[in-house]
């Protein structure tokens, strides 16, 4: 089961977070039928959304929505994370499942290249009932992922932070994948950053420790070299879950206005909507679609 856990490490001047996502990022390759590279970029993508939502979100009705397009051949990524009691749920997609590239020169898949770096990473939360939102918005520096949101931590939250993502893949499907945020506090000393520094350096890939077993709190306190680290949350689980239903698309048709429905309904007489983040299919007769025209009217 996978699970995603927030810890204090050097007397609270410390944050991190820890996750382990192996089956999550293996349903999301089977679900969304991923290649190898988009396997790697979709679920280092997924993990750091999970983390973060652990963060940030603070109750039912917060939707933390993070989209990352760098004009690549992958397009966009979306990612939406919601927390359900102690459950983070989580619903990812990507334009163009079937990219693949060659590998690096150093054996490693190329996610920077299918994802590219020319764009942004938009980060939005937004609460469903008090219709509050923050938006944090920044330049893509090289797709990797990691490193881009390494950059956002930096540059809109004002946080030194070390960002991990890991995804193993062989020819059976997702191996290990998981990762770390360590965030440092204002308070934060000079000892403790040698002292994190010295752990990651010495410490293995997190896959590799995802691979042997360890568990988050074993992962948090080899990465900080901190072995009296504070358990903030115990282990909350992580899966995957879209929340999309009929009624959501009927917005969505509404929203496309009566000009573009009679469209719809002269030149194909129904509607069939696939749901990018599960592929659940919802159809829509001439007779629904007829109806949903005529509540617009009553709306006007
Ligand atoms: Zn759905």
């Amino acid at each position: 089961m996978d699970r995603v856990t927030k810890f204090l490490a050097c007397e609270g001047r410390v944050n991190i977070v820890c996750a382990s996502t192996t089956d999550l990022v293996d349903e999301i390759r089977v679900l969304h039928d991923l290649t190898p590279t988009t396997t790697a970029a979709l679920g280092r993508f997924a993990t750091i959304s999970g983390m973060m939502g652990l963060n940030d979100i603070k109750d039912d009705e917060d939707r933390l929505t993070i989209q990352i397009n760098g004009k690549g051949p992958t397009g966009s990524l979306i990612s939406v994370v919601r927390l359900e009691g102690l459950t983070s749920k989580i619903k990812v997609c990507i334009d163009n499942p079937h990219v693949e590239l060659p590998l690096k020169e150093n054996g490693k898949l190329d996610v920077g290249g299918a994802v590219g770096n020319n764009g942004f990473l938009n980060i939005i939360k937004k609460n469903e009932i008090t219709d509050t939102d923050y938006n944090g918005l920044v330049p893509l520096v090289s797709g990797e992922i990691a490193e881009d949101f390494t950059e956002y931590f930096a540059k809109s939250k004002q946080t030194p932070t070390v960002v991990a993502l890991g995804v193993l893949i062989n020819k059976d499907g997702v191996k290990a994948a998981g990762g770390y945020i360590i965030q440092l506090m204002p308070d934060a000393t000079e000892e403790d950053i040698q002292r994190i520094e010295k752990a990651l350096s010495e410490a293995p890939s997190v896959t590799t420790l995802i691979s042997e077993n360890k568990s988050l709190e074993d992962i948090a306190r080899i990465v900080t070299g901190d072995q009296d680290i504070l358990v903030l949350a115990q282990d909350p689980e992580i899966k995957y879950e879209c929340d999309c239903d009929r009624e959501k698309f009927e917005k969505g048709l509404i929203s496309l206005g009566k000009e573009e429905l009679n469209k719809i309904i002269e030149e194909t007489g129904e509607a069939e909507i696939v749901c990018h983040f599960c592929n659940e299919k919802y159809h829509f007769s001439k007779d629904e679609l007829e109806d949903i025209l005529e509540q617009m009217d009553e709306i006007e």
